[in-house]
């Protein structure tokens, strides 16, 4: 077993602790109380999770769900915090992060497997260096393979759904189960999945040389740095695009480009962003994120919708 307990966690009745820590004998993964979700973010805010977990391997996790479980623990799947803004009070319950599920490896001819820790960016390499198309769309998308299931990550045209053909999933008590891309409803950025975890994906894609393949990500990459505020820790996308508009656009339009509060900024490059220019707290991007929301609204009529995933209490 390798628990490493790192704090007192405030949240967490001590009682609690101690049954979990001993129902967890058999987990060889990492455990830490009072973890902060900020180093686990590319925003780089957010408070402290109760429990965060690093299972090991799908055994750990199918020992870990019907725990965590019994002892009534809201769960959250982490990915790579890409899509995310935690509050500053942090998050109730465990956070599971996949990290250690990192497995791929191609399946037959034009079939990818890849499990949720692998990054979506690596994979795309991979699909590459294996001659296969279709996920150059993927290596800018600073995922992994879980968060870009579930978030139906994609950029115009192209979008993780055409190029999935199945997932297996764990449910929270630690059943597997198989879906294919035609069980789970993807619409824009939003899959509909059961009550589970995904433990991996298969994709197919279509043989191409690998020349081809590599000049058309390098385009995609290169379109990415001139248009994005690469630079400093951000979350991606903070509004969805609403139908026949750009969300970046409507922002820059309000003349809310390069406004901040406190250490969070609007990016002046590109609208869409928020910029966290060090101390940033989430309470600083939550409410640029209601002026925008307010601004547009009030100029456009147009209700800009969320696309980054906002969770957490605002308080410990
Ligand atoms: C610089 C930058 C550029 C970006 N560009 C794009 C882009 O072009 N297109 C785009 O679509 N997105 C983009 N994003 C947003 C983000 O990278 C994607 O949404 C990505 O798919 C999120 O993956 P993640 O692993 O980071 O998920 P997280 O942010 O960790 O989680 C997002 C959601 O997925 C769920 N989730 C994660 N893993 C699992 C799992 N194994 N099982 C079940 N649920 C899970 C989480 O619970 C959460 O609800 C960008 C972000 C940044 C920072």
């Amino acid at each position: 077993m390798a628990l490493m307990e790192m704090d007192v966690n405030k949240q967490t009745p001590d009682f609690l602790k101690k049954k979990l820590v001993l129902d967890l004998k058999g987990f060889s993964g990492e455990l830490y109380w009072h973890e902060p979700m900020s180093k686990h973010t590319t925003l780089k805010v957010g408070g402290p999770a109760d429990l965060l977990l690093f299972p090991k391997s799908e055994a750990d996790l199918a020992l870990l769900m019907p725990i965590l479980t019994k002892h009534a623990l809201p769960i959250f799947v982490l990915g790579n915090g890409s899509n995310l803004l935690v509050r500053d009070g942090g998050i109730t319950g465990a956070v599971i992060h996949l990290r250690y599920l990192n497995q791929m490896k191609q399946v037959g001819a034009n079939h990818l497997f890849a499990e949720s820790g692998v990054s979506y960016p690596k994979l795309a390499l991979f699909a590459k260096d294996h001659g296969l198309s279709g996920l150059e769309f993927a290596s800018g998308i600073p995922g992994s393979v879980g968060g870009a299931v579930a978030m139906n990550a994609g950029i115009p045209n192209y979008e993780t759904a055409q190029v999935l053909i199945s997932v297996r999933l764990m449910d929270f008590l630690g059943n597997k189960g198989n879906y294919s891309v035609q069980d789970l409803a993807f619409s824009y950025r939003k899959t509909t999945l059961p009550q589970a975890l995904i433990l991996s994906a298969t994709f197919i894609l279509r043989s191409n040389p690998k020349r081809l393949i590599e000049a058309k990500m390098k385009h995609l990459l290169k379109r990415r740095q001139v248009t994005q505020p690469l630079q400093k820790p951000n979350c991606g996308s903070v509004f969805k695009n609403p139908p026949g508009q750009h969300a970046g656009a409507l922002i820059e339009a309000v003349g809310l480009k390069g406004f901040s509060i406190g250490d969070a900024q609007i990016s002046e490059r590109h609208g869409n962003f928020i910029l966290n220019h060090g101390r940033a707290t989430a309470s600083d991007c939550l409410a640029l994120i209601t002026k925008i929301q307010e601004d547009v609204t009030q100029q456009t009529g147009i209700t800009l919708a969320l696309e980054v995933k906002v969770i957490g209490r605002d308080t410990p």
